[in-house]
């Protein structure tokens, strides 16, 4: 079975076909990234623009590359959220429409399912049931996964997602964005000086937060002269802080559920100092540590082709509605066999 999958939730223009047992046969992204860091931020109503002219070329692309026609075509994954509501439709409106005319069905996958579920694309992918640590833009979430769809919420960020934090800090140290990718960078070059601290982890229980950091990462800024060296001892000790709070959460998280399996996904998984704290975490703990490769850790077209292929095999049937949810929690998912 052939699958197209269509994200479009953000500042990232994904196609992808993943077969049921051939596995993933083509992958093509677009990233607005550079038209918004004009505006240090994504501009909703440019996004949904830009969707509209690069979502028709790429899944002529995507089947071009691919060698293969809309005849092929079994089913067409799109995400339905969360996410921003104008860019949501440009994936709903278009893949409903083919659809039709394609004469298959058409599944609304859950954007968080999609980052979950990234690992599966792997060799040696993490087998049910395990912990995941959903680590985004926009979200931070502990996620106890017993099957594709059975999800329960351990615990999230009261406020700042991870991936926020990174780019609100990156832009306090005028590293421009996406910060989280130049913080990371730019921390290769600090050194242990400054100390942050480790926010909710002196207290029991699983949630995060993460915006005390940015006050912090404000106030010490300010009391330095602010040269490069400064800067980069700052996000140093920020993205130590980050990694160890995470690290800690996922060792309670394991404990607490009992399970030996860690699944890490969402863009600021692809980062090397929270991989490598990790790595050491889990080695100690006895437990089996899985990612997604660093191009999968943020959005792409494979995940949710990959999310919505395993919905339909398990015979997910939709009514012909497009389907688009800014809100979306992932514990309100259909539950999958
Ligand atoms: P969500 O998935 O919650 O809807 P999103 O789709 O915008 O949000 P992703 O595309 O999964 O988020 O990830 C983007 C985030 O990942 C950004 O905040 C970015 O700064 C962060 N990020 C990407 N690479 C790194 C890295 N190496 N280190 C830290 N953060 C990173
Ligand atoms: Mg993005
Ligand atoms: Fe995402």
């Amino acid at each position: 079975m052939y699958i197209l999958g269509i994200e479009t939730s953000c500042d990232e223009t994904g196609v992808a076909i993943y077969h049921s047992k051939l596995g993933l046969i083509a992958d093509v992204l677009y990233s607005q990234v550079s038209m918004h860091s004009d505006y240090g931020g994504v501009v909703p109503e440019l996004a949904s623009r830009d969707h509209i002219r690069k979502l028709s070329p790429l899944i002529k692309q995507c089947l071009h590359d691919s060698q293969l026609t809309s005849a092929n075509i079994d089913g067409i994954a799109y995400t339905a959220g969360p996410g921003l509501m104008g860019a949501l439709l440009v994936g709903a409106t278009t893949a409903r429409s083919l659809a039709w005319t394609w004469r298959v069905p058409a599944v609304a996958v859950h954007h968080m399912e999609g980052h979950l579920l990234a690992p599966m694309l792997e060799n040696n992918p993490p087998q049910f049931p395990f912990v995941a640590l959903l680590i985004s833009g926009g979200h931070t979430m502990l996620v106890k996964v017993d099957a594709i769809g059975r999800y329960t919420l351990l615990g999230e960020s009261l406020d700042d997602a991870a991936g926020e934090a990174f780019d609100k800090t990156a832009k306090m140290l005028e590293l421009g964005y996406p910060g989280g990718p130049k913080l990371a960078k730019l921390a290769e070059q600090g050194q242990e000086r400054f100390h942050f601290p480790r926010p909710m982890t002196d207290r029991p229980g699983l949630d995060f937060s993460f915006s005390g950091l940015k006050t912090f990462t404000m106030n010490t800024l300010r009391g330095t002269e602010q040269t490069l060296q400064d800067k980069a001892d700052i996000a140093y000790a920020f993205q130590k802080a980050t990694a160890e709070t995470l690290t800690i959460k996922c060792k309670r998280a394991l404990r607490q559920t009992g399970l030996k399996s860690l699944v890490v996904a969402g863009g600021v998984s692809a980062n090397k100092a929270i991989r490598a704290h990790l790595q050491e975490m889990t080695a100690q703990e006895g437990a089996q540590l899985h990612f997604p490769r660093l191009e999968f850790c943020t959005d792409n077209g494979a995940m949710i082709a990959y999310a919505g292929c395993q919905r339909l095999l398990a015979g997910q049937h939709e009514d012909l509605q497009i389907f688009a949810r800014p809100r979306w929690p992932i514990d309100e998912l259909l539950t999958v066999a």
